[in-house]
């Protein structure tokens, strides 16, 4: 069995995920322990439960510590078994986060999978489903798959009770890809998601994203959610580029003005434009397993983030896979994905 440290590098509740995708696609149990040890309350919160519960349904697998607050916990993987699935995180928690967990094995599971994932799908500190629906799901298709989400309603932090559903179509195996050129921005736009908030929410937010990255009204719209059982507020910036979707947000809190959570979403996107790199920070961490399955890929990105390094770290424990990050310049780093013993 292999055993992993939680508290490694980032420290989260990625070291968590990666292992249950791993495990479950290469059949290998796995202990883990001191999870989420560099998070201020440590062990597994709901939404991660939520995601060893999902795992163990995808994978007819076993677990031994599958509880709330667990700093330990033993996995053995059974057999994929592709098919309809319902997993609601019961609170505010990231449901984007569970379909980051069991996606991996059901891309080469024997058949198709539907998804119907409830919990927040616009929360801090997680992929939204925008990102998810504009800039992931678009990769994973160069890689063969099909992924198709589509959101029924947003949740958000602390009301939660968002749903999306999630259709996959798998491949028998995964095609590497390349994603080293960005291309010419083509279309930009900004959104602001609000539910349940006073109008002025939406219309400072949006002064700042027209100051900041010269956004013309025509760029600019407000969703109002009337769906969502809370209130809540997401700054989404999309740039359609001639090869990638950098999708970049910010997440609106109490107490929290308007202007920071604009130029949250700001700051990602400048540091993406400004680099010219295709992959943004998150997407960078987010590809690697994917790649690793495909048995090798590159990208270009910005500095590597230490999610991105703890995870590379996690699938080298699972995979036979060799993964460098390479810088090329002072923004921009090159990231390789191969089959461990390949040569360069
Ligand atoms: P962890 O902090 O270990 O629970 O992992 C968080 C995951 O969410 C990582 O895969 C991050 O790349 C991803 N993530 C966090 N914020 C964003 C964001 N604004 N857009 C896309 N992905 C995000």
């Amino acid at each position: 069995m292999l055993t992993i440290d939680g508290s490694q590098g980032e420290g989260g509740g990625q070291i968590l995920r990666t292992s249950l995708a791993l495990a479950l696609v290469t059949g290998q149990p796995f202990l883990l322990e001191n999870i989420r040890a560099g998070r201020p309350k440590p062990g597994l919160a709901r939404q991660h439960l939520t995601c060893v519960e999902a795992a163990m349904a995808i994978g007819q697998a076993e677990a031994i510590g599958a509880m709330l607050g667990s700093t330990t916990l033993e996995f053995w993987p059974g057999t994929v078994t592709p098919g309809d699935y319902r997993f609601a995180v019961g609170s505010a928690g990231s449901a984007t986060l569970v379909l980051q967990t069991v996606l991996p094995p059901l891309l080469t599971a024997q058949g198709i999978t539907t998804l119907t994932l409830e919990g927040g799908t616009h929360n801090p500190l997680a992929p939204p489903f925008d990102f998810l629906a504009l800039s992931f799901a678009p990769m994973i298709r160069r890689l063969g798959p099909k992924l198709d989400l589509e959101l029924r309603r947003p949740g958000f932090f602390p009301a939660g009770g968002g749903q999306f559903q999630a259709r996959i179509e798998p491949v028998t195996q995964l095609t590497p890809i390349a994603v080293l050129e960005r291309g010419d921005i083509r279309q930009r736009c900004a959104r602001v998601i609000a539910s349940r908030l006073p109008e002025n929410v939406a219309r400072r937010e949006l002064v700042v994203i027209r100051e900041r990255l010269g956004f013309q009204d025509d760029e600019c719209a407000v969703e109002a959610v009337t769906n969502s059982p809370g209130p809540g507020n997401a700054v989404i910036i999309k740039a359609d580029a001639e090869h990638v979707t950098g999708v970049f947000s910010g997440f609106g809190d109490r107490g929290r003005l308007p202007e920071q959570v604009a130029l949250e979403a700001v700051e990602m996107a400048s540091a993406w434009l400004e680099a010219g790199v295709p992959v943004d920070e998150h997407l960078a961490d987010q590809l690697l397993i994917p790649m690793a399955l495909a048995g090798g890929g590159s990208f270009r990105t910005t500095e590597p983030s230490l999610h991105s390094t703890t995870n590379a770290s996690i699938i080298r424990k699972f995979l036979p896979v060799e993964i460098t990050f390479e810088p090329e310049s002072e923004k921009v780093w090159r990231v390789v994905v191969r089959r461990a013993g390949e040569a360069n």
